[in-house]
């Protein structure tokens, strides 16, 4: 079968004729048709110190798509040939104290598809069948291919009440632009993204926020004065990974305000720990979705008015991956989805 493969331990990413996998007791085997680039795809393709101290090649790279069930193994149940599903890309140990409570996102052995084992960039895909989720069929194929994304959003986003809230969300990466999306579904007043890419903040503006701030030109300051703002954003939804992006955040909250960081800074990362303290202000750091209460909230919230669409810029046929990574790397996107049928 076709897979894109990071194959040589040095930029790039390849497509190459591999085996297809196969299937243990517990797994299903997934034919892939659509998948979608992640900002990690892009660390993976451009081999940085994260990738290159992470990934084994050669490893079959990907995990965001949907797909169609080919095979089912012996012990597997509430599934069948056929099911048009996505997959949750951590696996996750099921025996440590957090998994054996319902903590399957806090689970310490966890392992990702298409980073620690072969992915979903690929015609076929084998996953634990604990891991699938079952797609309603009012889900559409572009967004079933990007519900890990959407899923990071929402469970960044839902992490604290939003509703009448003042939102700010750093960075408008593909994921910040779902999580204004999400805010202004959920009943937030005021949601102010910040950027230094004009096209994301556009994207931005399209997905419902009230103000899309380039912070190389605009103040968060002023806008805050301009919208009437006189005490501070209640909930800060960390999206970007830049230190001095969450330096502005912290500054700017509310006393008692709530921040969700999903971004990844690339170092370690200083700030005026006196603003935490003395404002009171609640950090919570989020990895991944919760299993599987996120994927029940995004696919509910898309059934009932939640409109992503936007948020997705291009398509290739999967052949062009090449141009696909490199607009990615770019910046000049949102999503981009690869089509493998
Ligand atoms: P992305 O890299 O596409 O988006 C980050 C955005 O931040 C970019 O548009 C960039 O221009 C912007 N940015 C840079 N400097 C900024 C500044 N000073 N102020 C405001 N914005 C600035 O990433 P994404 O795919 O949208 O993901 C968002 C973040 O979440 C990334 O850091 C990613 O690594 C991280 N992430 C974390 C998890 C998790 O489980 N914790 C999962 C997925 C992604
Ligand atoms: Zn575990």
């Amino acid at each position: 079968m076709r897979a894109l493969v990071k194959a040589h331990a040095e930029r790039g990413i390849w497509m190459q004729d591999v085996e297809q996998p196969s299937i243990g007791h517990n797994d299903v085997l997934i034919q892939v048709k659509r998948s979608a680039v992640c900002g990690t795809d892009i660390h993976i393709f451009q081999w940085d110190d994260w990738a290159s101290s992470t990934i084994q090649v050669p490893t079959t790279i990907g995990h965001e798509f949907y797909g169609e069930i080919v095979e089912c193994g012996g012990e597997v149940k509430g599934f069948a040939i056929g099911d048009r599903v996505s997959a949750e890309g951590h696996i996750t140990c099921g025996v440590c104290r957090n998994c054996r409570a319902g903590r399957r996102h806090l689970c310490m052995n966890s392992l990702g598809v298409g980073v620690n084992r072969n992915g979903a960039f690929a015609e076929y895909v084998a996953v634990p069948a604990f891991n699938v989720f079952k797609l309603p069929p009012s889900i559409t194929d572009d967004m079933a291919a990007i519900l890990d994304p959407l899923g990071n959003a929402t469970h960044t986003a839902l992490s604290f009440d939003l509703v009448g809230e003042d939102v700010l969300i750093t960075g408008a990466g593909p994921i910040g632009v779902m999580a204004v999306a999400i805010a202004r579904y959920a009943g937030a007043r005021h949601i102010v993204i910040t950027d230094i890419n004009d096209y994301r903040l556009d994207l931005a503006r399209k997905m419902g926020a009230t103000r899309a701030l380039n912070v190389n030109t605009q103040s968060i300051d002023q806008t805050m004065a301009d919208l009437g703002m006189e005490e501070g954003f209640d909930v800060g939804m960390e999206m970007s990974g830049n230190p001095s992006a969450f330096r502005d955040m912290l500054r700017t909250m509310h006393h008692g305000g709530k921040i969700a960081m999903l971004g990844i800074p690339p170092d370690e990362m200083s700030i005026d720990w006196t603003e935490v303290i003395f404002k009171g202000l609640v950090l919570k750091g989020v990895y991944g979705r919760e299993m599987f209460e996120t994927w029940y909230k995004m696919s509910s919230m898309l059934q009932s008015g939640l409109i992503i669409e936007p948020v997705i810029t291009h398509h290739f046929a999967a052949d062009e991956f090449q141009n696909a990574f490199e607009l990615m790397e770019s910046g000049q996107s949102g999503k981009i989805i690869l089509h493998w049928d």
